[in-house]
Parts: C-alpha cells; structure tokens; sequence
C-alpha cells in the first residue's frame, strides 16, 4: 500500500498523497509541516522551480566544518571558528534584505553595516595568521567552494609594487567579476583572499629587522575602502570599449574578506607584551627553530588588536578583521595525512592519473613518512610535499605509457631518500625494467 514516507499514513488517514521518484510519496500535512519549518529559518520556497534563495549554498557550522574536514587536515580551531564567522556573515547578509525598492540610508551605505530591528550587525571579515603552506589561502578556496560562492585570490605585495593602488585595488574586484561570470549578483557575495596582508604593514619601531614597503599604508588605506563597503565602478568585462560604456557598478559591503599572512616577529611583540624575554621562537637570524615552532604557536593564541598594531597595521585596517585566526604549523604526522586524506590529497590525485594509463600506484607507509620529514626540511609547510612527489613520478609518467604491461607501481622510501626508481610490475608481479634513458640516467 502507498504510504507517506515521511509519517507513514496511507492514502485513507490523508487528504492527498504525492508520489515522488523511486516509490517516495509525501502527504498534504507533511508538506505543510515542511513549510512550517523553512518558515522557521526564513527561507522562502520555491516559486514555479526559481528559488528565491539567495545566491550561495546555505549550511550550518556544523555542515561547513564537516566539508571543511574532508579538505583540510588538522586546523581544529580554525575550522570552527571559520564555520561560525561565515555562517555569521552569511546569516547577516539575509537579516539585512530589505523588501524591494527600500533603500539602505546614506549612513549605513558609508560604513557598511546592515541594520536590524535596533541591533546591527557588523561585518566580521577574518584575518589568517599563521606559517606558510599550512592551510590559509586552502582554507579560504575551500569555504569558497563549499558555500558556492565565486572566488578571488590577490597578493597584497602585488599592490605595493604597482604604486597606483585605486586602480589595483579595483582590479581585485575585476576578478571576482571574472569569478562570477560577470554576474553582479553572485560576485556581491563572494569571497575575496587576500595574501601576504603582514607585507603592507607600516614599518614600525617594534620590528627593525623586517624590511616592509614604506608605502604600506597608502595600501592599507586603498584595501580598506573597499573592504569596509563601497560601490565601485568597474570597467566592464575587457574594458570599456566605448567611453559612454555603462560601469559595472560592485557593491562591496557584503564581500567577505579574508586576508592572511606569516606575520613573522609578531611572536616577539606578543612576547614581550606577555613579559616572554628574548626573541622568542627565532634564532638570531630570525629563522625558527624546531621545536620552539610550538611555542611561537602557542604566543600567536594570545594575539590581540594592540600586537597587530605595533606591528604595522592602521587602527582602521585591524577594526575591520574583527575575527583572527591562527593557523598551526603542520607536524610531520599531518604532513602525512596531507598526503593521504583529504579529498583530492595528492596521493589520491596522482593514483587517479596513473590508473587512466592502467597503472595501480602505491605508496609504502614508509615512503609517505620519508616525504613528509623531507618536507619538514624545506620549511614551506605542505608546500614541498607536491615538488618531492612530482620529482619521484616524473619518470613514472614518463615510462609508463611506452610500458602497457606496467599494470603496479609502488614508491618505498629509497625513492625519495636516495632517488632510487620506483618499482613498475607487470600483470604477473614480476619487476618490469625501466626504459633505456631511465637505465642510464640511473647509472
Ligand atoms: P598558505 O598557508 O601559505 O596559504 P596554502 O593553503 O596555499 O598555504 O597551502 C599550500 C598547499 O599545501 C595547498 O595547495 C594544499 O594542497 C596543501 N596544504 C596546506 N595546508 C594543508 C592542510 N592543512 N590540509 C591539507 N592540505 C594542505
């Protein structure tokens, strides 16, 4: 008998009862129930199949870490706090919908903020403070993929080069547009990262040993503006062509900004406001030492406004990162994981390039140990791992296509410690040679 698949009356207890695909049926009551609970949450259904959602993915914190945990190893922290202040930022953006045709006032639109019943909510743009190659700008792309929001990533160094910051800045809004596909909606929305934000800090007092571009500020000043909200003109897809071209006209306010840096010293400010002697975490060539890597860690948990002032941020400039973020550098164990775990690890990536050529890869446990110490060496976080790999399956993907009887390669840890050739097998288990350049090359 037909039944609702969500209460399991039949067709007599109900008014009406809807078939949908694979034998599911819903009843009158039950939809309504369902209304009552989007109703809740202030989303509006679906009129004639066009959502009137708004233009990004809706998810929980908990949804957002649970997608967060399937591409970014360790982090724990960082995680949650990302997931709430975007489900925040978001959650914001809807409490500030006005119905149509009402106008935000000239106070709101000049400092960004949207505005409730009496409470206002203050965009919470987010700074990532934290070693390089540990997982800021992946972090960043990832949420951005996750919310289904377009995505852009701009270098603050870069804007420091070019000296004219109103028209650098405005080309970080270009690329978003690009992002978007030219839709202004979706781009309002989105995403913007920006990296190495510590390189545009004032030179300051407290950190003579760290050269910084003088003009840091004017950068800071340009960057401001439009992160705090501003309607930007900018020139439509290729350049205007015409010089009555219609601007695309960007507003800012609702963009999310997320900016990162190394921020190296800035332990030694923390420290010293702590009453932590001596410079703490670096040797005296500024280079961090092993081991006092977790220490430098653990002073960055401590860090508040006061410290990212002195060391060479504008007030305004940390006013608008309300919500900071430290990022942990990654220990050998989750270099490994890196390399194993999360969704497209490259393992994984390079197991798929290879099974297209009919190719089994593995990686001993061993192997997978033995890049991830390499990596430590380099000091670029998970940033080595991909060079170490590639320099051990060059030859690989090389070969293996001339070999159609290659059907396993396994990579041990000879092949990244000594350079030793990984072991191709054929579909009997029995070695195959390398080629004659390999032979050779080897010898
Ligand atoms: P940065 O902190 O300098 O912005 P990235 O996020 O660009 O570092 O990381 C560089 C690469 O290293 C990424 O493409 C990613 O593949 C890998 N990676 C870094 N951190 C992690 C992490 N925590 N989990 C998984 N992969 C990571």
């Amino acid at each position: 008998m037909e039944r609702c698949s969500f209460c399991h009356r039949d067709q007599s207890q109900v008014r009406r009862l809807i078939a949908g695909p694979d034998g599911v049926f819903i009843c009158d009551e039950c939809v309504g129930l369902c209304q009552e609970v989007l109703a809740e949450d202030s989303i509006a259904p679906a009129v004639n199949g066009i959502a009137a959602a708004p233009p990004w993915r809706r998810l929980t914190p908990k949804e957002i870490m649970a997608q967060l945990d399937e591409y970014v190893v360790g982090q724990a922290r960082a995680k949650k706090v990302l997931s709430v202040a975007v489900y925040n930022h978001y959650k914001r953006i809807v409490s500030g919908e006005r119905p149509a045709g009402e106008e935000q006032d000239a106070d709101e639109e000049a400092d960004g903020r949207v505005v409730g019943d009496d409470v206002e909510l203050e965009k919470s743009n987010i700074l990532l403070i934290g070693p390089t190659g540990c997982g800021k700008t992946l972090l960043a792309r990832t949420l951005a993929r996750i919310l289904d929001v377009p995505f852009t990533i701009a270098d603050a160094t870069g804007l420091t080069e070019a000296g004219y910051v109103g028209e650098d800045v405005e080309n970080i809004l270009v690329q978003l547009l690009h992002a978007a596909e030219w839709n202004v909606e979706r781009a309002s929305v989105g995403i913007i990262y920006v990296d190495e934000i510590d390189k545009i800090a004032r030179k300051s007092g407290a950190n003579p040993s760290i050269t910084r571009d003088v003009s840091g500020e004017g950068v800071q000043q340009g960057l401001l503006k439009i992160i705090e909200g501003t309607v930007a003109n900018v020139p439509p897809q290729g350049g205007r062509k015409h010089p009555t071209q219609e601007f695309v006209r960007l507003d800012t306010r609702n963009i999310l900004f997320i900016c990162g840096g190394a921020f190296s010293g800035l332990t030694d400010i923390i420290g010293q406001r702590r009453g932590v002697k001596g410079r703490v975490g670096f040797n005296t060539t500024g280079e961090q030492l092993r081991g006092e890597e977790e220490q430098a860690a653990e002073l960055l948990q401590h860090v508040i406004a006061d410290d990212l002032l002195k060391y060479g941020l504008i007030p305004e400039f940390v006013g608008r990162l309300p919500v900071t973020v430290n990022i942990e550098p990654l220990d050998e164990d989750a270099l490994v994981a890196v390399l194993t775990e999360p969704k497209n690890a490259l393992v994984r990536q390079y197991g798929r390039l290879l099974e297209l050529d009919g190719v089994e890869l593995t990686f001993t446990p061993e192997a997978l140990r033995a890049a991830a110490r390499d990596a430590m060496k380099l000091k670029t976080g998970a940033r080595g791992l991909r060079t170490i790999i590639e320099r051990v399956l060059l030859d690989v993907m090389y070969e293996i296509p001339s070999h159609p009887e290659v059907v396993k390669c396994v990579v041990n840890a000879d092949c990244i410690t000594r350079n030793a050739n990984p072991l191709l097998l054929n579909g009997d288990g029995q070695p195959v040679a390398w080629g004659e350049y390999l032979t050779q090359k080897s010898a």
